[in-house]
C-alpha cells in the first residue's frame, strides 16, 4: 500500500464523519439557516474566544477575505518571505485586491523585526501605504515552525506602533498549540482576522474558518459571497468540520512524534540532510544530495509519497492517515535510498 506524506490534507472521512453528514440538520446557510454551519461558526466562536467566526470552502479564501477585509488597492501587506500567501495562493493578493506583498526575511518562518521596521513605509506621494502585517503559524515552508509567542506579541506591539492591522494565517494552528501548550485562543488574542483549516491535520474533508470582530467577519462574509463561496446546505460539510474541531488537536502529538522520528532517522543517513531545529510539528523538509525530484520518483517507485518542493528539498507531512506502519515504511524506503 502507498504512503502518503505529501500533504496533511490527503486525509479522507472517517466513519463517524461520514455518519455525520448523513445525519446531518441543515438548511441555506447564505441566508444564514443552517443550523450546522451555525453551530460550527458558534463553537469555533466560543473555542478561539473572539466575537464571530465563518466557515469557507479553503483555507486560500479564508486568507483572501482576511486580506480583502484589511487592505485597499494600492496598500502594502508584509509577510515573511515564504509565506503561504505571497508563494502559493496564485498572486490572488493582486488580483483581487489591488494590493502587493513585500517579502519581509525571516528566521523560522519569523519575520526579522528590524527588517519589519525598515520596510514600513514613509507617508509619500510616491509611496505605496503599508497596511497591513500578515504572521503564518505554524508557517509551513519553514518547516512546520512555531513562532515564538513573545515575538508574536511583540511583532503586534510593532505593527500597532506603526498603524498595521494584523492577519494570522493559522492553517496549522492547532499544531502550534500542542506543540507549544499554548491554546489557539491566546494565539489570535490580538490580531485582527485568523484562518484556520480544518482539512489538514484534523482531518475534515473541506473548510476552513475565520475568526475575528463581528464587525470584520461580517466584512469577510460579504468577500466570501462575492468570490462565489457562499454555499447552501452547507452543514452536510460542516458536520465533518465539527468533529474535526472538537476531536482533530487531540491525536496532533501523534503526527509531531512520528515527524520528529523520521527526521532523527534521516539526520543519521549520509546522503540527506535535515535541520532537526525546523522539525516541530507534523512536517520534515530534507534535502538529498541528489536532485530532489529524482528523490521525489525513486521514494514514489518504493511506495513512499513525498513533495519536491524545491529542486533542492523534500517535504514529508504527518497526518491522521499516516500512522506507525506510515512511520517505519517511510523510514525503510529512506534506508534504502539514502543510508
Ligand atoms: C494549506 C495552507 C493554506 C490554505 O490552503 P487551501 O488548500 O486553500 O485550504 C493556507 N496557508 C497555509 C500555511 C497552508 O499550509
Amino acid at each position: 500500500m502507498l504512503i502518503d506524506l505529501r500533504s496533511d490534507t490527503v486525509t479522507r472521512p472517517d466513519a463517524a464523519m461520514r455518519a455525520a453528514m448523513a445525519a446531518a440538520e441543515v438548511g441555506d446557510d447564505v441566508m444564514g439557516e443552517d443550523p450546522t454551519v451555525n453551530r460550527l461558526e458558534a463553537e469555533a466562536a466560543g473555542l478561539f474566544q473572539r466575537e464571530a467566526a465563518l466557515f469557507l470552502p479553503s483555507g486560500t479564501m479564508g486568507n483572501q477575505v482576511c486580506l480583502g477585509t484589511l487592505v485597499q488597492p494600492g496598500e502594502e501587506i508584509l509577510a515573511e518571505a515564504s509565506a503561504h500567501i505571497l508563494l502559493n495562493e496564485v498572486g490572488s493578493v493582486a488580483r483581487l485586491w489591488g494590493a502587493q506583498i513585500q517579502p519581509v526575511p525571516g528566521h523560522l518562518g519569523c519575520p526579522d523585526p528590524q527588517a519589519i521596521g525598515a520596510l514600513v513605509r514613509e507617508p509619500d506621494i510616491h509611496h505605496p501605504r503599508t497596511a497591513v502585517l500578515s504572521l503564518e503559524n505554524t508557517h509551513n515552508y519553514a518547516g512546520g515552525t512555531v513562532l515564538p509567542l513573545a515575538q508574536v506579541d511583540a511583532l503586534v506591539a510593532l505593527a500597532r506602533r506603526h498603524g498595521l492591522h494584523v492577519h494570522m494565517d493559522g492553517a496549522r494552528l492547532f499544531n502550534a498549540q500542542v506543540a507549544s501548550g499554548i491554546p489557539v485562543a491566546r494565539w489570535v488574542r490580538d490580531v485582527d482576522l485568523v484562518s484556520v483549516c480544518l482539512s489538514k491535520g484534523l482531518g475534515a474533508p473541506i473548510g476552513s474558518l475565520v475568526l475575528g470582530d463581528a464587525q470584520r467577519v461580517t466584512s469577510c462574509r460579504r468577500l466570501r459571497k462575492a468570490l462565489g463561496g457562499g454555499m447552501r446546505q452547507a452543514g452536510v460539510i460542516a458536520a465533518a468540520a465539527l468533529l474535526a474541531l472538537r476531536d482533530g488537536p487531540g491525536r496532533l502529538a501523534d503526527d509531531h512524534r512520528r515527524a520528529r522520528r523520521l527526521a532523527e532517522g534521516l539526520a543519521e543517513m549520509k546522503g540527506v540532510r535535515v535541520d532537526l531545529a525546523s522539525v516541530q510539528t507534523n512536517i520534515v523538509f530534507a534535502e538529498p544530495v541528489m536532485p530532489a525530484r529524482q528523490a521525489q520518483d525513486r521514494l514514489a517507485a518504493l511506495g513512499v509519497l513525498c513533495y519536491a518542493l524545491s529542486p533542492q528539498r523534500l517535504r514529508f507531512v504527518f497526518h491522521r492517515d499516516a500512522g506507525d506502519e506510515a512511520l517505519a515504511g517511510a523510514l525503510g524506503a529512506c534506508k534504502k535510498l539514502f543510508a
